[in-house]
């Protein structure tokens, strides 16, 4: 009996050294989704949105590399692209039907699988902040519109005049979708696709893993050009547009949102990698190209799972996107076939 036992033991030890892995980490960023085709594109529009995307998931990296949190490094590297206007975050976010910005982000923590988020804030300087705030002090999950800007200024985070976040580009964006749909005389719904198709894309997120093993997932939006009604996507929904846990995967998503939230996307890869025993690579596949294209919805979605696996996955012909492994190999992609 005592040889059996100890027999064991020793099959157990073995087991246990063969699975365990040396710590690791890794960032993985997405920019939005949408149709971003080369023939669209000049040189120079390429190279800013390559520059911003590397500049801010090196801000993730370094957190990383010296033992950061997945927390800390999801937040920082959100801020760079929330500063650029480049991105439907922050500052250039897109604008609403009454040429106002409403912002959502949200924010998941996977050791704890704890979460915040919220929505339709005009002021805050850092949507990404404000979400984690309310993870971190208050007793909700989701605050939303002048709320959520109380909450945040009560919290001291940098809060701004709603100019702040106006660009040139997004005020012209919205008087061409406005005009097109004047002229074209078009039903609600019909009006609905013709902008949400071309108008929809910049909303930004990231996704890491830190060397305790920790996994965290953010995104930030400003939304859909033109949206009415306090219209909210999945980008500020925990389980839609963000998820974290660190049984499985961190996921953050971009796209046609009311799809995402029909097809509680971010959670939905976790749940077959959990249940399932899916890679996060063909969870992403099954979600995004079957479940998700399926209804008619199209964008993407980016990950990392425990052992620092990056997925990037979309239907849509491109995503700006972005992975670093601990190595320090950096990728930066935008079209689809790349
Ligand atoms: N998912 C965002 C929303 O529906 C938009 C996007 O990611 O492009 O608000």
């Amino acid at each position: 009996m005592k040889n059996t036992l100890y027999l064991l033991l020793l099959l157990t030890l073995g087991c246990q050294t063969k699975t365990e892995t040396k710590p690791t980490f890794g960032i993985v960023i997405h920019g939005g989704a949408g149709t971003i085709l080369k023939e669209n594109m000049t040189a120079e529009k390429e190279a800013a949105y390559r520059q911003v995307l590397s500049e801010a998931i090196q801000v993730g990296y370094e957190i990383l590399k010296e033992g950061g949190s997945s927390q800390d490094a999801v937040e920082k590297t959100i801020h760079v692209m929330e500063n650029s206007p480049l991105f439907n975050a922050g500052k250039g976010a897109v604008l609403t039907a009454d040429a106002t910005i409403e912002l959502d982000a949200s924010f998941m923590d996977g050791a704890t699988l704890d979460a915040g988020a919220i929505s339709g804030v005009r002021t805050v300087k850092h949507p990404i902040s404000a979400a984690i705030k309310v993870m971190e002090a208050s007793p909700h999950v989701m605050l939303s519109g002048a709320g959520a800007d109380s909450f945040a200024k009560e919290q001291d985070l940098e809060i701004v005049e709603p100019e702040y976040f106006f660009t040139e580009r997004r005020i012209n964006s919205l008087k061409r979708v406005q005009e097109a749909n004047a002229q074209k005389k078009l039903s609600l719904s019909e009006i609905d696709k013709a902008f949400l198709q071309q108008q929809r894309y910049g909303t930004v997120g990231c996704v890491a893993l830190d060397l305790s093993g920790n996994l965290a997932a953010g995104t930030s939006t400003g939304g859909m050009t033109n949206k009415k009604w306090n219209r909210i996507g999945d980008a500020p929904i925990i389980g839609a547009g963000t998820y974290a846990n660190n049984a499985t995967c961190a996921i953050s998503a971009t796209g046609w949102g009311e799809f995402f939230i029909r097809s509680v996307v971010a959670h939905d890869i976790s749940a077959l990698m959990e249940y399932k025993g899916m890679s996060i690579e063909a969870a992403a596949k099954e979600v995004i190209h079957n479940k998700v294209a399926k209804l008619g919805g199209d964008g993407g979605v980016v990950g990392i799972d425990r052992h620092g696996n990056p997925m990037m996955e979309m239907n849509t012909a491109g995503m700006y996107r972005a992975h670093m492994d601990a190595e320090g190999n950096l990728a930066v992609k935008i079209y689809r076939e790349e």
